[in-house]
Parts: C-alpha cells; sequence; structure tokens
C-alpha cells in the first residue's frame, strides 16, 4: 500500500470507526496514507482496525471522543510516535442530539452540539497545526453538511453548527497559507448511513427528501470518500479554503 496519490502521508481521521468516516480512512489508506482511525467504542476501533488490516492499509486505531481534551492530545501524539508525524486531519465527527424547533432547543443540547461540531474541529486543528509545519506542509478536511448552506426542517441547530465550519475553513485557510497547510471541507448531501437513517429510512420522508435532491438517489460514503482524498492529493495543490458540497445537485446557496 505504498504506491498512490498519499503515499508516505500520515492522516488523522476522526469519527472513522463506521459511515463517512471509515469510508475515508479506507479510501486515503487505498491511496498509500498511514491511517490513524478513531472514535469513543474501543470495540468499534478494534473493528475497524482489523477491517482496514485486511484491505492491507497500515492504521492504528485510537479511542477519541474528539470532545475530551485528553483523548484528543493522546490521538495526535500516538500518530506522531507511532507513523512519525502528521500531513492530514480529517476532522469528521458530529452529533446531534435534538431534533425540533431552534425555539425549543436545550441549552446543554446546544452546547454538546457546538462542542463536537465545531469546537473540537478548531482544537484539534491547533493540536495537528505544529506536527504540519514540522513536515512542511499539511491538508485538513472538514466535514460540514449541505445543512449548513440550507438549514434542514427540524435540525436547525445541527444545521448552524454545520454552517459554523463553512467559516471556520475560511479563516483558518487564510492563517495556515503560510505555512504550507491548506484547509477544505467537503459538504456531504444525503448519504445513507446509521446517523442519516432517520431521513432515508422513513416512508413518505426520504420521497418527499429525494425531490430536493436532482439526481434523485441518496450518496453513497465512498462518493464522499473520493472527494476527501483529492483535497488532500497533490492535485488539489493550490484549492485551500473551499468547501466541496458533494450532494447530487441539492442547493448550496448560503
Ligand atoms: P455514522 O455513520 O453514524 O458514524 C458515526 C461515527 O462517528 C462512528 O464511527 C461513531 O463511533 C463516531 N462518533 C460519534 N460521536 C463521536 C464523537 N463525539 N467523537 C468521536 N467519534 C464519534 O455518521 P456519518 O453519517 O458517517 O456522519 C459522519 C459525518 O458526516 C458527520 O460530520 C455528519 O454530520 C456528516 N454528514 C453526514 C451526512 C449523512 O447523510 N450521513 C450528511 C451530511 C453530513 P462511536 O459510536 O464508536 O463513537
Amino acid at each position: 500500500m505504498s504506491v498512490g496519490t498519499l503515499a508516505g502521508k500520515v492522516a488523522i481521521v476522526t469519527a472513522s470507526t463506521e459511515g463517512i468516516g471509515l469510508a475515508i480512512a479506507k479510501r486515503l489508506g487505498k491511496d498509500g496514507a498511514k491511517v490513524v482511525i478513531s472514535s469513543r467504542k474501543r470495540s468499534n476501533v478494534d473493528k475497524a482496525v482489523e477491517e482496514l488490516k485486511r484491505l492491507g492499509v497500515t492504521a492504528l486505531g485510537c479511542r477519541c471522543h474528539v470532545g475530551h481534551d485528553e483523548q484528543r492530545r493522546n490521538m495526535v501524539q500516538a500518530a506522531v510516535d507511532q507513523f512519525g508525524g502528521i500531513d492530514i486531519l480529517v476532522s469528521n465527527a458530529a452529533v446531534n442530539p435534538f431534533f425540533g424547533n431552534m425555539m425549543d432547543c436545550p441549552e446543554d443540547s446546544w452546547n454538546k452540539i457546538f462542542d463536537v461540531n465545531v469546537k473540537a474541529s478548531w482544537l484539534l486543528t491547533r493540536e495537528v497545526v505544529p506536527h504540519m509545519i514540522k513536515r512542511g506542509s499539511g491538508a485538513i478536511v472538514f466535514v460540514t453538511s449541505i445543512a449548513g448552506y440550507t438549514p434542514m426542517p427540524m435540525l436547525g441547530p445541527y444545521s448552524v453548527s454545520k454552517t459554523a465550519l463553512l467559516g471556520l475553513v475560511k479563516a483558518f485557510a487564510h492563517e495556515l497559507a503560510n505555512d504550507n497547510i491548506r484547509v477544505n471541507a467537503v459538504a456531504p448531501g444525503v448519504v445513507r448511513t446509521k446517523f442519516s437513517s432517520a431521513l432515508t429510512d422513513t416512508e413518505g420522508l426520504s420521497d418527499a427528501l429525494l425531490t430536493t435532491v436532482p439526481m434523485r438517489r441518496f450518496g453513497e460514503t465512498d462518493e464522499i470518500a473520493g472527494t476527501v482524498s483529492f483535497l488532500c492529493s497533490k492535485d488539489a495543490s493550490y484549492v485551500t479554503g473551499e468547501t466541496m458540497v458533494v450532494a447530487g445537485g441539492m442547493n448550496s446557496k448560503l
């Protein structure tokens, strides 16, 4: 697995034991990167590491709830200790503990959404950048959402957290350009995973949702992973501060 567009690179992917994160880890690994995968549950981490190793990917698993300072720091240190440095960060973790009107969202749910979906990306970036500077370059990708452009009904706080990531990309891209670190984002449309199953597997709702997708189908996790790999690769060497929408043509005007 050393030949590929990301040969010699070391990548950290958060929330990568299933869904979009796992597909990204597989793709970066297939493209030659050594991959550090992580999530909250050790059993999920172990299972995903085994799956990656079966595919021939060089992978290291860490238990990391991205909202926990110590676990974030340990994951970054493990990448440096085991693989010698960090070139790529894919900040993919998000939660949505609240469905309903913005007016009814409890403050603790709001705080949790912003801590995990936004603040952790900021803190992780601060944690990895000194290591990328040592390598002379880096690529960071935040996983935002089509909901960041047009808030989804009943998902207001989650949607606004994803809008915040669109700004985080711009702010970091400016600040880190001099260090040769590119910062971009991918904005998936509706992709079949456990996270989106309430939308994709509810009769009536899924059909209504598909009427908003010009391609008339939900996305696949591999379709997001390919875009992330491109953004991390040399082919995107002049791309920074951008969000690539991968959403089958859904409306992406802010
Ligand atoms: P998913 O299939 O439900 O996977 C969630 C992953 O996140 C699991 O590996 C889970 O493992 C881990 N995780 C959850 N909370 C975590 C935390 N606090 N810290 C670390 N890991 C955590 O979700 P997904 O659909 O792939 O979503 C991934 C990203 O894509 C999210 O940012 C989401 O907002 C975005 N997105 C998804 C869609 C969609 O339609 N699916 C659309 C737009 C954007 P553990 O349980 O072991 O922690």
